[in-house]
C-alpha cells in the first residue's frame, strides 16, 4: 500500500484489456516524469491507493498504466471496469527507479515490464539487453514495440506454455544457464519480491557487485 500522498482528480482517457486480467489504463498527461517512476492511483480520493509504474514515454501525450487485475484484490478490479471519461485520483510521480543510457541489463517479471517499456520509450533503449518474463506467450506485454527497439537483445522467456515461440523456461533458468554476466554494468530488475530475490541471489552468485544491482519490487 502506498503513504499517504496528494491525489489529484484525472479523467480516464480508455481502459483496454490487452490479454486475460491484463489491461492498460491511460489519461492525459499534465505533469513531467522521468522513465522508471511511479504514479499511486485510487477511484476515491480518501481510499487507501496503489503504486504503478507509469509505462508511457516521457513525452507522450497520455500517461499508460499497464495493471494486472487481482480478482480479490481491492482496487484493480475496479480500474479494470473504468470507462472513458469516469474519474480517478492520482498522485504526482516520484521514485528513482531510473536509467541512464549507458548499457545495462533491464530484467523484468509479468506486469514488471512496465518501467522498461517507459525507459524504452523515452529513447533509453539502446545498449541494452532486456529479459522478460513470462507465463505464456500472451504474457509479453508491448513485445511488437520492444521487439522494434531492442531486436537482437530481447529475450522473452516463456515458463508455462508447452509449445512457445520464446525461449521455454523461467528467466532464472535462462540466466543460469549464460555462460558469462557482464560484472561492469547495472542491472536493474523489476517484479514481485521471490523474482526481485531470486535473480539478485544468481547475479550475486556469479560476482556482480551488489552496488550493480537496482530493484524495484511490486507488492
Ligand atoms: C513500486 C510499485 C510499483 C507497482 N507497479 C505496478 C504496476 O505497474 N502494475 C501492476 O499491476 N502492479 C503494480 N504494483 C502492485 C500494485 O500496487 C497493487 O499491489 C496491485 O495492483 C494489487 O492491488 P489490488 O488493490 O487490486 O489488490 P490488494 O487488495 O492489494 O490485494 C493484493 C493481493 O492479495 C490478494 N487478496 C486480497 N484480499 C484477499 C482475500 N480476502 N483473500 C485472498 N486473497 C486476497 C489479492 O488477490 C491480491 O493478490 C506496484 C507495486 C509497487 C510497490
Amino acid at each position: 500500500m502506498a503513504e499517504k500522498r496528494k491525489l489529484e482528480k484525472k479523467l480516464v482517457e480508455s481502459v483496454a484489456c490487452i490479454a486475460p486480467n491484463i489491461y492498460v489504463l491511460s489519461f492525459k498527461r499534465d505533469f513531467q516524469f522521468i522513465a522508471g517512476q511511479v504514479v499511486a492511483i485510487d477511484v476515491t480520493d480518501d481510499a487507501q491507493p496503489r503504486l504503478y509504474s507509469i509505462a508511457s514515454g516521457e513525452k507522450d501525450e497520455l500517461v499508460e498504466i499497464l495493471f494486472d487485475e487481482q480478482p480479490k484484490g481491492k482496487l484493480t478490479p475496479k480500474l479494470s471496469k473504468l470507462k472513458k471519461g469516469d474519474t480517478i485520483y492520482v498522485s504526482e510521480p516520484f521514485g528513482t527507479f531510473n536509467c541512464g543510457g549507458e548499457k545495462a541489463w533491464w530484467i523484468a517479471a509479468g506486469t514488471g515490464i512496465a518501467p522498461f517499456v517507459s525507459m524504452a520509450r523515452s529513447g533509453l533503449g539502446v545498449h541494452k539487453m532486456l529479459i522478460h518474463g513470462g507465463r505464456k506467450d500472451e504474457n509479453f506485454y508491448f513485445a511488437d514495440y520492444l521487439q522494434k527497439e531492442l531486436t537482437y537483445s530481447y529475450i522473452r522467456c516463456c515458463s508455462q506454455q508447452q509449445e512457445t515461440i520464446n525461449y521455454k523456461g523461467r528467466l532464472t533458468k535462462w540466466l543460469k544457464n549464460q555462460h558469462e554476466l557482464p560484472l561492469d554494468i547495472k542491472y536493474y530488475l523489476c517484479g514481485s519480491a521471490d523474482m526481485v530475490v531470486q535473480v539478485r541471489d544468481i547475479l550475486i552468485s556469479r560476482d556482480v557487485p551488489f552496488h550493480n544491482i537496482i530493484s524495484e519490487t511490486y507488492f
